[in-house]
């Protein structure tokens, strides 16, 4: 491996080279965040490889939020690069991302077969990494410690014509006791307002249906510019901005301590913004709560989702939670429980609590039991089973419109706007319309709609 200091003196000139592939572990952001940089990839003249195995230059776009996932990580990416270079020595391996950011020695030293490892902070400079490791047959490490002071990321190869993600902010403050994500991606830093202005107005000439504002926390959008309310402030300007338009705004995620009211009455007053929260609760016990700085209590939480209900009736809401936080009891664990009960949500994601190398909880003795958490995860998502399923039976009936994004088996199917998915015959409608629908009957946790007589 060669280290590359700073200045990268070789020619950006454009030239047809090679197929890419950018595959991607995690969040939305981290989507976003390879969508954008296969739109650099194009810029320096690489072009989208039509399937994973006849890519020149793999690129893995890594997370590093749980031990697990990020070890089978490791292990897909060593395999898929091996496969990759047996078949073509020549093809070129790329890992970058928040797992690059975090445990570079780790991947240098299992992972032989990479040819460019690349962190968060220098994410403009990875298609030149490539471009050099391609043309001149080298093995390249490039890291910086921190996110450039001045905002870069500018363009985004849209993985799809009907849903877009659109950042707003980057990085994350809160430095929740569990987390990694502030160490692997830097301090907040909010995309200026004319930037996302001039994003969206574009994403809605080219006929996008539908965009999600994206960041770890949206609702402290601004806080970095002075403006304790910047978020609200942008919704207010997007209302503007895209009025009279038939369009869907989404955005994720909400941290329960900065969801202000003021944000639940503008989406309640707007035919453009979408009901739907995500809320992540991560535990329902104080003790708990205070262990991860997460900074409400459960109370807050509930009176916060009391709002949101009574506010908007149709609004949905989905949450995160982390079972088997150390010093996590079984009677904290049913706090947990309840809080979910109470909350009735309609959409949530649940893991198990996995330490991570410097974070504040990681000093933290470790201490539930392996099999108290599988218990405690299995009990929780069965609780959320039965939640989901009284709700879908009291949703069917019910006359929903939905955007067409997906065909699949001979079935179409889309969200409504509070963030249901329904599935619909083929004939129904293309990728792209909004249509409405009678939710008519529920398998599983799929739901079924039907013509509206
Ligand atoms: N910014 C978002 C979430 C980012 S990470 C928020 O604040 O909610 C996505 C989810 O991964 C978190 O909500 C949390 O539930 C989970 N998570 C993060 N770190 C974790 C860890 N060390 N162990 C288990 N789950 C974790
Ligand atoms: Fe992680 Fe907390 Fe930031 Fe979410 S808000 S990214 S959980 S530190």
């Amino acid at each position: 491996m060669i280290d590359i200091k700073r200045k990268l003196d070789f020619s950006a000139r454009k030239v047809a080279l090679a197929t890419f592939w950018v595959e991607t572990f995690g969040c939305q952001m981290n989507k976003s965040r390879s969508e954008h940089l296969a739109y650099l990839l194009g810029e320096e003249g690489f072009s989208l490889a039509q399937r994973i195995d006849e890519a020149d230059i793999l690129v893995f776009n890594t997370c590093a939020v749980r031990e697990h996932a990020a070890e089978r990580a490791i292990n897909v990416i060593s395999k898929v690069a091996r496969e990759r270079k047996e078949k073509n020595p020549h093809s070129i391996v790329v890992v970058c991302g928040c797992l690059g950011q975090l445990e570079k020695e780790k991947l240098l030293g299992k992972g032989k077969e990479i040819d460019v490892l690349a962190g968060t902070h220098n994410w403009e400079e990875i298609p030149l990494l490539i471009k050099k490791a391609w043309q001149e047959r080298v093995k390249i490490a490039d890291f910086k410690e921190e996110p450039p002071l001045l905002y870069q990321e500018r363009g985004y190869w849209h993985s799809s014509f009907i849903s877009a993600y659109l950042p707003i902010t980057f990085g994350c403050n809160n430095f929740c006791s569990y987390c990694v994500v502030p160490y692997t991606t830097g301090r907040e830093r909010s995309k200026p307002l004319e930037i996302i202005k001039e994003e969206l107005m574009s994403l809605v000439e080219k006929g996008f249906r539908e965009v999600t504002l994206l960041g770890q926390n949206v609702n402290s959008y601004g806080r970095d510019r002075g403006r304790e309310r910047g978020f609200e402030e942008l919704l207010l300007d997007i209302e503007e901005w895209l009025e009279g338009k038939k369009i869907w705004i989404r955005f994720l995620t909400s941290h329960p301590r900065d969801l202000r009211e003021g944000i639940v009455e503008i989406v309640k007053n707007s035919s453009l913004l979408c009901p739907y929260f995500h809320l992540p609760l991560q535990a329902g016990s104080d003790k708990i709560l205070q262990l991860m700085r997460r900074g409400y209590t459960r109370e807050d939480y509930l009176n916060k989702i009391n709002f949101i209900r009574q506010s908007i009736p149709e609004a949905r809401i989905g949450t995160d939670i982390i079972v088997g936080f150390p010093e996590e009891t079984d009677s904290d664990f049913q706090e947990t429980l309840e809080v979910v009960k109470q909350a009735q949500f309609d959409v949530a994601y649940t893991y198990v609590y996995s330490p991570r190398p410097g974070t504040a909880a990681y000093l933290l003795k470790d201490d539930v039991p392996e099999e108290a958490k599988k218990e405690r995860l299995h009990i929780l998502n069965d609780t959320l089973r039965s939640i989901y399923q009284k709700k879908l039976s009291s949703l069917l009936g019910k006359v929903v419109e939905v955007l067409i994004d997906q065909k699949e088996k001979g079935l179409v199917s889309g969200r409504t706007a509070n963030n249901l998915r329904v599935y619909l015959q083929e004939s129904f409608g293309e990728v792209g319309e909004w249509k409405e629908v009678v939710l008519a009957s529920g398998e599983g946790n799929k739901i079924y709609g039907s013509a509206k007589r």
